[in-house]
């Protein structure tokens, strides 16, 4: 399911005294089986963007499309919710969603909201326990007595229960150490390359934007000003300074070698010369 957006602008509170615009003239493509990463400064409009990527704000220009299903500022609520069966959201700290007795109650919640049978809840919740290394027995456990990373996961296994197709996600390591950041990276990693999820990923972090995406997104003050793979984007760093966004430690560093060792060959062909 490919995403398209053409010229989408947004406003918030339109037509009131807090009338404010966070998205202007939006463009963008995202393929099908693709890994983007959305960068930008603090409020650069990268939230609001995604919140149109699954229905829960609809554009007050221009057109959002998801597959096949295109949505304006007329769009009614039924397309919007039909929208929200491919595309799942997984929102900053998503474990403060949690709200049942049993971490199994609360996988199984949003399938059989949709109208999936409890046989089948039950059975998505559990294969999605043991897909994100969670123990078994968490199954019957209240969310609230887990660590905060196994709540994390549980909320996430909330989310793939709806099967999705496309997985939206807001910074989801926010909060989590360095170990837990990457254990999630790597989940969200091998469900992009096992199950061919279309991963879309808010990141404050050039590294994981680097390491993980195919394709990044730069946004600024509302527009989508940078779009595409990451040693395109990467490569233009004078640029991505005046977005007030820095390099991957990883390429900065090599940029640094370059740099030096381009000084100092220069120097030795010098020397030779001489
Ligand atoms: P980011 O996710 O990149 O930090 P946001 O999409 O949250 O950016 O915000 C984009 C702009 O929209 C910012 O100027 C922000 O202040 C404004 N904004 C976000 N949410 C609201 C809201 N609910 N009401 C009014 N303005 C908002």
């Amino acid at each position: 399911m490919d995403i398209s957006l053409q010229q989408v602008g947004y406003s918030y509170a339109k037509g009131t005294p807090f009338e404010k615009k966070a998205l202007y003239e939006v463009n963008a493509t995202i393929k099908s089986g693709s890994y983007t990463a959305v960068i930008g400064h603090t409020g650069s409009g990268k939230s609001t963007l995604l919140l149109h990527l699954n229905g829960l704000l609809k554009p007050t220009e221009g057109v959002v499309q998801v597959g096949d299903i295109k949505i304006t500022s007329e769009t009614k609520g039924k397309e919007l919710k039909s929208i929200r069966q491919h595309v799942g959201i997984v929102f900053q700290f998503p474990e403060h969603q949690l709200f049942e007795e049993t971490v199994e109650k609360d996988i199984m919640f949003g399938p059989l909201n949709f109208g999936v049978p409890v046989e089948e809840a039950r059975e998505r919740a559990h294969a999605l326990i043991k897909l994100l290394g969670l123990p078994e027995d968490v199954a019957e456990k209240s969310p609230f007595d887990l660590s905060g990373g196994q709540m994390r996961r549980v909320a996430i296994a909330g989310v793939l229960a709806f099967k999705p197709s496309i997985l939206i996600l807001d910074e989801p390591t926010a909060g989590l150490d360095p170990r837990g950041r990457k254990e999630i990276m790597e989940l969200f990693h091998r469900l992009h390359e096992e199950e061919n999820l279309t991963t879309i990923l808010v990141t404050h972090s050039m590294e994981d934007a680097a390491k993980y995406a195919d394709q990044i997104l730069v946004m600024h003050e509302g527009r989508s000003v940078m779009a595409g793979p990451p040693q395109e984007v990467f490569a233009d760093a004078d640029k991505l300074k005046t977005y007030r966004l820095g390099l991957p430690r990883s390429v900065a560093f090599q940029r640094d070698i370059e740099k030096l060792f381009g000084k100092e060959l220069n120097m030795l062909a010098l020397t030779e010369e001489q």
